[in-house]
C-alpha cells in the first residue's frame, strides 16, 4: 500500500481564482482503505444537514480507488486535458456535495498529518474515540464549530450576496476548526478560565495553523505574489518590486478577501484583520486588545510578520544571485517551504508549553527551545531570530530570560532552578535512583514517582492534588533526516482553598505571598491550578521542566485578580464556569470535559 495518496482540494476558498477558475491544489494525505463517506480511521464524513433534515449521498469508496491504487476522483475535471470552461469547472466543484465531502476529508487529514509529523507521534482527539465526525453541510447558518460533546466538526452554509457561501469549502476555516479539536486533545486545560492570553491562545493558534497551512500550498503563494503590482512578467519575478507591504496585500488576496467579507459577522474575519495589523510594542496594553478575540489577532500578526520578513529576505538573497529575476514558480515553492517549516515549528512548541495558564511569552520561549532541539543550525532561513524580532515588535518577549545569542529566550535546564528564588541556595540535583529510566518513557506512575522524589528541586506543592496526565514517546524527524527521540509527559496540580485563607496560606514551607483580590468574599472557594510539561531525552534524563507552579505567587495573584475583575467569581455560583467562555468567546470553543469542576 502506498504511504500517501493525493486528493484535490480548493486551495483557499471559491473566491480565489486564476483566469476565472477556482484555484485548486492536490494535497497528500495518508493512504488508507476508505469506506463510503469518505470514512477513514481518523475522520468520518457524515453529510447530514440538520436544518433541511436531509442526508446527502456519500462519496462512494469505489471512486477513491483501491488501497494499492488510490484515485483522485475530481482530478479528471481539473486536468487541462478535458479543458472545461471556467464556468463548468467551477460548477463541478461548487455544486457537487461529494466533492465537498472529499474537500473536508482531505483537509482535516492533512492537518492531522501536520500535527503527527511535527510531534513525531499519534495525536488523539480529546473525546476518547478514534474517528472525528465531520459534517460539511451541517446547518443553514453562517457559522462553523468544533464540539467536544458531539465529537465532531460542523460546517454551516448561508446565502451570500453572490450565491450560497459554504464554509466547508474554505481551507482556513476547516483547518481552524480541526486545530481546535487537536489542541483540545493535547492541552485540554487551555479552555479553563485563566488570563486574557490563554483565552486568546486557542483562537490565535487555530488561526496560525490555518494561515500557515494555506501558505504551504505553492498554488496560493503563486497567486499572492502575482498580486504584487508589476512584479511578475512572463513567469519571472522582479525582486526589486517586493516589499513587506506589497506581500502583505498579496497575502490578503490569497486569503480570499472577498470571501472574508461575506463571513465578516461569523468567522474568518479575525484572520484577515490580523494580516492588516501593524507592529506596535504597546498594542497588547491597549484596552481594545484585552478582549480575547482581538488579543489573539496580535499573536497571529506577529507570526505573519516574521513569515513575510524571512520570505522577503530569502527572495532578496536568491534574487541577488539571479540578477534580480527569479522564476515565479520557484518563488512560490520557496514560500511554501518556509510556511511548512514555520507550521511545524509552531506545532512542536505545543509540547514545550506549560499545560495550564500559558501566556504569549511562554509560546515564544517554547518555539525557540523546541526549534533549537531539532534544528540547531538555523542559518538558511534565520527563523528563530526573525520570530523573536517580530514578536518583540508586537510587545511579546520570551518568558525565559535564559540563553544568549541564537538561544536567547529558551527554557532553562531543570537543574538550574532552585527550590526558592534565593541566590544563596546551592544548585540542586535531580535524583534518578528510585526510578527505572526505561519506564519513564511510558508509565505515568513511574513519572509520578520521579516527580515525588524530586518535588523539592522541581518546586512542586506537596499539599496539592497531583496527577500525571500523559506520557508519550516521540520520534521527531526533520527534512534533512535529523531525528530526535524524546518523551513528553505532563502533570497538573490542583489546590482548593477558601478565599479568606489565601493571605495566610503556608504551602511547602512558604507563606504569605498569595493575595485575596480586594472585595472577594472570604467564603468563596478558590481553585488554584498549576502544572508542568516534562521533556525527557532518549536516555530518560529530564531536559526541560516547563511549568506554572501552584506556588508562583506573581502569576496566581494576576490570574485571581483577572478572574475577579472579569466577574468570574460572581457568576460562578449560578452558572458554573462555562460562562466565562460564553461572555467573550465564539460559541465554537469547546465546553470543558468536566461539567463543572469548580465547587
Ligand atoms: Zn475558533
Amino acid at each position: 500500500m502506498p504511504a500517501s495518496r493525493r486528493l484535490t482540494i480548493i486551495a483557499q476558498d471559491p473566491w480565489v481564482r486564476a483566469g476565472g477558475r477556482i484555484v485548486t491544489a492536490q494535497v497528500s494525505v495518508p493512504a488508507e482503505l476508505l469506506a463510503d463517506g469518505p470514512r477513514g480511521h481518523r475522520v468520518h464524513v457524515v453529510d447530514f444537514d440538520a436544518s433541511a433534515n436531509r442526508m446527502y449521498a456519500p462519496l462512494p469508496a469505489d471512486a477513491m480507488g483501491t488501497s494499492d491504487k488510490p484515485n483522485d476522483p475530481f482530478r479528471s475535471s481539473t486536468t487541462r486535458r478535458t479543458r472545461p470552461t471556467p464556468a463548468v469547472f467551477n460548477r463541478r466543484l461548487l455544486e457537487d456535495p461529494r466533492f465537498h465531502a472529499q474537500n473536508v476529508y482531505a483537509i482535516v487529514m492533512r492537518t492531522l498529518g501536520h500535527f503527527e509529523r511535527a510531534l513525531g507521534r499519534r495525536v488523539s482527539w480529546s473525546f476518547g474515540g478514534h474517528q472525528l465526525k465531520v459534517a460539511p453541510h451541517a446547518f443553514a447558518e453562517p457559522n462553523a464549530f468544533y464540539s467536544r460533546e458531539d465529537e465532531g466538526l460542523f460546517f454551516g452554509y448561508f446565502a451570500g450576496p453572490d450565491g450560497p457561501v459554504l464554509t466547508c469549502l474554505s481551507h482556513d476555516i476547516i483547518v481552524h476548526e480541526t486545530t481546535h479539536a487537536l489542541i483540545d486533545g493535547l492541552r485540554p486545560r487551555y479552555t479553563e478560565p485563566s488570563s486574557p492570553d490563554q483565552a486568546a491562545f486557542h483562537e490565535a493558534f487555530a488561526d496560525l495553523v490555518a494561515l500557515l497551512s494555506v501558505f504551504s500550498l505553492p498554488e496560493i503563494l503563486d497567486e499572492a505574489v502575482r498580486q504584487v503590482p508589476k512584479a511578475v512578467t512572463k513567469g519571472m519575478l522582479s525582486v526589486a518590486r517586493l516589499t513587506i507591504e506589497a506581500l502583505r496585500r498579496g497575502v490578503l488576496f490569497g486569503l480570499g478577501e472577498q470571501f472574508g467579507g461575506a463571513l465578516s459577522g461569523v468567522h474568518g474575519a479575525s484572520l484577515r484583520r490580523s494580516v492588516a495589523l501593524q507592529p506596535s510594542r504597546t498594542i497588547l496594553d491597549r484596552s481594545e486588545y484585552q478582549q480575547e478575540h482581538t488579543r489573539g489577532e496580535v499573536l497571529v500578526a506577529a507570526m505573519l510578520h516574521a513569515f513575510l520578513d524571512i520570505y522577503l529576505q530569502r527572495l532578496t538573497t536568491l534574487g541577488r544571485e539571479a540578477n534580480g529575476q527569479l522564476p515565479a514558480v520557484r518563488v512560490a515553492e520557496e514560500g511554501a517551504d518556509l510556511a511548512e517549516r514555520m507550521l511545524t515549528m509552531c506545532i512542536r512548541a505545543l509540547d514545550y508549553l506549560p499545560p495550564t495558564d500559558l501566556d504569549f511569552g511562554d509560546f515564544l520561549s517554547a518555539i525557540i527551545t523546541s526549534d533549537l532541539e531539532i534544528r540547531p543550525d538555523d542559518r538558511r532561513f534565520g527563523v528563530r531570530e526573525a520570530v523573536r524580532r517580530s514578536f518583540r515588535a508586537f510587545g511579546i518577549e520570551p518568558t525565559s530570560k535564559f540563553g544568549t545569542g541564537d538561544q536567547t529566550g529558551r527554557w532553562e535546564p531543570p537543574e538550574i532552578r532552585r527550590a526558592t528564588q534565593s541566590r544563596r541556595e546551592p544548585l540542586l540535583k535531580l535524583d534518578y535512583s528510585a526510578v527505572h529510566r526505561e519506564a519513564l518513557q511510558r508509565d505515568p506512575d513511574e513519572v509520578f514517582r520521579f516527580l515525588w522524589e524530586n518535588r523539592g528541586v522541581l518546586g512542586l506543592c506537596t499539599e496539592a492534588y497531583t496527577v500525571v496526565a500523559g506520557v508519550r514517546p516521540c520520534l521527531r524527524v526533520e527534512h534533512d533526516g535529523f531525528t530526535l527521540r524524546e518523551t513528553v509527559a505532563d502533570y497538573v496540580q490542583i489546590l482548593t482553598v477558601r478565599a479568606g485563607e489565601l493571605d495566610d496560606l503556608e504551602l511547602s514551607g512558604q507563606k504569605g505571598k498569595l493575595k485575596k483580590p480586594k472585595g472577594l468574599s472570604p467564603g468563596k472557594t478558590i481553585r488554584l491550578l498549576g502544572g508542568g510539561a516534562l521533556l525527557f531525552d532518549e536516555f530518560g534524563q529530564l531536559k526541560y521542566h516547563v511549568r506554572n507552579a501552584v506556588l508562583n505567587p506573581a502569576k496566581q495573584n494576576r490570574r485571581l485578580q483577572h478572574l475577579y475583575d472579569a466577574g468570574f467569581f460572581e457568576r460562578q455560583r449560578e452558572q458554573g464556569f462555562a460562562s466565562l467562555h460564553l461572555k467573550g468567546m465564539r460559541p465554537e470553543l469547546p465546553a470543558t470535559r468536566e461539567a463543572d469542576p469548580w465547587p
